[in-house]
């Protein structure tokens, strides 16, 4: 059994909020949402994270965020949104398989905390 939270939402093991799929890619609304969009893009392949990729997953890295940036021109919301991903703990990393925040439809500061 995949112990995994994301493999199981891609799997349909645990219900989410699907926004985007194809072969390669699956997108939903995150549970606690950090802005009016919110969405999580993963690669379906298992990744732990940025930091375990490979350079065969270069190709799947661009299309998670190639995927973000389709989300947000559909929702309009391409006056500023970002792309973030949280690499370990002290990132804030809570979820060990490697997925791209889409956060837009507010404005954002910078630095992030
Ligand atoms: P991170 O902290 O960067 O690992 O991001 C993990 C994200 O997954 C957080 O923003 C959580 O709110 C989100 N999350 C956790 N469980 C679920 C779930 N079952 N469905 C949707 N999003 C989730
Ligand atoms: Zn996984």
């Amino acid at each position: 059994m995949n112990t995994c939270l994301f493999c199981r939402i891609i799997s349909g093991e645990i219900s989410a909020k699907k926004v985007y799929e194809d072969e390669h890619t699956y997108a939903f609304d995150d549970i606690n949402p950090q802005g009016p969009t919110h969405v999580l893009v993963i690669p379906k392949k298992h990744i732990r994270g940025l930091k375990e990729a490979q350079v065969e997953d270069a190709e799947l890295l661009g299309r998670c965020h190639l995927v973000a940036a389709h989300i947000a021109r559909q929702r309009g919301i391409e006056d500023g949104y970002r792309t973030v991903l949280n690499v370990g703990p002290n990132a804030g990393q809570s979820v060990f398989h490697l997925h791209v925040h889409l956060i837009g439809g507010r404005s954002l500061r910078w630095p992030p905390g």
